[in-house]
Order: C-alpha cells, then sequence, then structure tokens
C-alpha cells in the first residue's frame, strides 16, 4: 500500500526525484536531505508502514541485508571507519516521517559526533518488573 499524503512514499517510488543510492523490488535507499554525518542515508521499503510494529515481515527479514550492502559500499567508497544504523518509533523516540525508515550513517574517524545517551543505572528491583512487564506481553 502507497499512502497519498505521504512524503517517503513518493520519494521511495520515484514520484519526486531523489539523491538514490540503490533501488529493488521493495526499497529505495536515498541520501537524507539533512544529514548527521557525509554520505548519511535512508532506506525507505516501497509500501507504507508507519513504523516497525507495522513492518511486513517479509520486509523486516530484507532490510537489514540492505543496510549490510549500503554499510559495505559507505565503508569501500566514502572511506567511512564504521556505520550506525538509527531506527526511530513514534514521535517520543525522535521519528518526524512516519513511515518506516533505516538511517544509514557513516562515522568517519574525527568525524562530526552524534549524540547518544547518558548511560544511567539500574536496580534489580527494577530490572525485574521490567522482565515481568515486557515477557508477560511477548
Ligand atoms: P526520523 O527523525 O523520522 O527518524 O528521520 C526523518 C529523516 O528524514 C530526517 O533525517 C530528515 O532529514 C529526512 N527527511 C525529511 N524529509 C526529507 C525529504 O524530503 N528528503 C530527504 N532526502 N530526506 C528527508
Ligand atoms: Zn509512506
Amino acid at each position: 500500500m502507497v499512502k497519498d499524503d505521504c512524503i517517503f512514499c513518493k520519494l521511495a517510488n520515484g514520484v519526486i526525484p531523489a539523491a538514490s543510492l540503490y533501488e529493488d523490488d521493495a526499497f529505495r535507499v536515498i541520501l537524507d536531505a539533512n544529514p548527521a554525518s557525509k554520505g548519511h542515508a535512508l532506506i525507505l521499503p516501497k509500501h507504507h508502514y508507519q513504523d516497525l510494529c507495522e513492518l511486513d515481515e517479509a520486509i523486516g527479514a530484507k532490510v537489514l541485508n540492505v543496510a549490510a550492502k549500503i554499510g559495505k559500499a559507505m565503508t569501500d567508497g566514502l572511506g567511512c571507519a564504521g556505520f550506525n544504523l538509527v531506527q526511530n518509533n513514534g514521535e517520543a523516540a525522535g521519528q518526524t516521517v512516519m513511515h518506516f525508515h533505516v538511517h544509514v550513517i557513516p562515522r568517519y574517524e574525527g568525524g562530526p559526533k552524534i549524540a547518544a545517551w547518558d548511560p544511567g543505572a539500574v536496580s534489580a528491583e527494577e530490572t525485574k518488573e521490567i522482565i515481568e512487564a515486557v515477557t508477560t506481553r511477548l
């Protein structure tokens, strides 16, 4: 399914031209318009899924292979020293475009710093609570 008012549906399906790195029957990979580092790319499924929880299983099974292919080509072609995959689900997690996508962000020696989280702490009691809350819903 394609959503008429979705910018990523349009970019993924070539309705709006994009700086495209890769395309197959299920995905298009484009350069991010506001890159965190040189080569920052977005893996877009051609069908519309709002987020990871909506994603079709077959598409989900393929997406990491596409990420690996892109990451290897970035390492060889752009000379990055590593790369991050980032995938945001929900506004609270930083998702701004409500069409599932995976960021592939090349990382360079001495390159731009990319914010991570401050490591926290967790008690034994909270660990038990978390395990109970999650595992009973799987
Ligand atoms: P999110 O915050 O939803 O995980 O990431 C959305 C990403 O899409 C952002 O990094 C933003 O720069 C990028 N983006 C938003 N609109 C466009 C667009 O029209 N073209 C391209 N190439 N990237 C976009
Ligand atoms: Zn869409």
